[in-house]
């Protein structure tokens, strides 16, 4: 009997753990991988397309490429799931699992922070970073701020990264003079578990003239004064805001029962959820991780491992380590590195590689090493 192995969700998470299944069960797999959209893209090339350094059409990857023994991609949205009894319902179809894989990733309540849909913009949709792409030359004086509406959020060096992309952009414009740049983040570093990295990128912010503004986030825009208003009531006027919206669970997995204070918890030895067979990985649960690509892949192959070894009657003697790599685009072309390990020490650690340009081709194989792996396409 082949497992029928319904997977929810092609994103980091879901697209590690179906190339792996794929690669070791082959003919014994009937899996399932459901996205709501037909194609894939890095968190990171919303950086890229927001800063008109390449086109959405150069980022996305269609999932109509994928070709994997035992693998079926449906473009459905999911509307329903039933961890119970692992149906899960979209808008075409039923199916039911004998293994189903929460990999859902987290989505945004833009609502949450008044006055950003109306006189903000934010770049961690597609959508609004390819707006910002079109509102960025238009910017031509003023304060610029980046701040963040709510933790956790995706990829915590991601502000930063921002804040000095856009540097690098005023700089090339020849109008770096004329602006200023803030960044509002609320925690007490812009890296908490490096404080090498976390040095690194403040020195940074001191060489660019870019205000750091920690431990505050921004509660609302108001629009009529554009002026941000962070959570110790501090008016900060502004002439182009790039927000971080508040994350939240997606409204389907919020509506499953499986989520408590906000995500869904999970064993941090194999991802399991409370329900039987049924798995979550990604920026989706609670896990302990920052919400970033690199974890959820970490988690997806924990999972993966812990699937295979039950189909084998086995159990997974690897528990899930939480540890993972995350680059950090410091601007002119130069990248650095933090190797953060979560869950061997007693506390979180993180290991910083200096930016350089040796980096920068680290990461761009980051991209075309999973590029290969999950959808066969080489661009090496
Ligand atoms: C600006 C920015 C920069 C980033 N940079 C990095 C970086 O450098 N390194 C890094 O590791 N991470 C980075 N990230 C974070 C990274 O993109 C995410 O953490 C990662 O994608 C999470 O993987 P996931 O599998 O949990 O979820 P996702 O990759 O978000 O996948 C979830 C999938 O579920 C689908 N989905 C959701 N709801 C439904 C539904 N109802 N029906 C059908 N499908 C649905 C979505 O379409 C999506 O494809 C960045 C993020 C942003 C926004």
């Amino acid at each position: 009997m082949k497992l029928r192995v319904v997977v929810l969700g092609a994103g980091f998470g879901g697209m590690e753990l179906s190339s792996i299944l794929s690669e070791t069960l082959g003919d014994d797999l009937d899996l399932t991988l459901i996205d709501q959209n037909d194609s894939f893209y890095f968190g990171f090339s919303k950086l890229d397309v927001m800063f008109g350094r390449k086109s959405s059409d150069a980022v996305k990857i269609p999932y109509s490429s994928i070709s994997k023994p035992g693998v079926q991609f449906r473009k459905e949205t999911i509307t329903s799931i039933q961890p119970a009894t692992r149906t899960v319902t979209t808008q075409n179809t039923v199916y039911e699992a004998d293994v189903l894989v929460v990999a859902l990733g987290a989505d945004y309540d833009i609502q949450a922070t008044p006055g950003l849909v109306e006189f903000g913009n934010e770049y961690y949709t597609f959508e609004g970073a390819e707006k910002l792409r079109e509102v960025i030359p238009s910017f031509r004086k003023g304060h610029a701020i980046v701040g963040v509406c709510g933790a956790p959020f995706k990829c915590p060096p991601a502000p930063s990264e921002a804040a000095l992309m856009l540097h690098d952009y005023l700089s090339t414009a020849g109008i770096r003079d004329a602006c200023t740049i803030s960044l509002v983040i609320p925690y007490g570093s812009p890296i908490p578990p490096s404080p090498d990295s976390s040095k690194a990128l403040i020195k940074a912010f001191e060489e660019r003239n870019i205000q750091f503004i920690p431990q505050r986030k921004v509660t609302s825009i108001d629009g009529s004064r554009k002026l941000a208003v962070l959570d110790d009531g501090t008016e900060m006027p502004f002439d182009l805001f790039l927000g971080i919206p508040k994350h939240v669970a997606p409204d389907v997995v919020l509506q499953s029962g499986m989520v408590e204070n906000g995500w869904i918890p999970v064993d941090r030895a194999h991802l399991l959820t409370k329900f039987p067979n049924v798995y979550a990985i990604g920026d989706v649960t609670s896990v302990g991780t920052p919400k970033a690509g690199v974890f959820a892949e970490g988690a997806a192959k924990t999972a993966a491992a812990s699937i295979i070894a039950a189909f084998n009657k086995k159990e997974n003697q690897s528990p899930y380590t939480g540890a993972g790599s995350c680059y950090i685009e410091f601007g002119k072309g130069e990248i650095g590195r933090v190797d953060v390990d979560f869950f061997s020490g007693p506390k979180p650690f993180g290991i910083h590689h200096d930016a350089s340009a040796a980096l920068a081709a680290d990461k761009e194989y980051f991209g075309s090493s999973r590029k290969a792996r999950w959808f066969g396409i080489n661009t090496a």
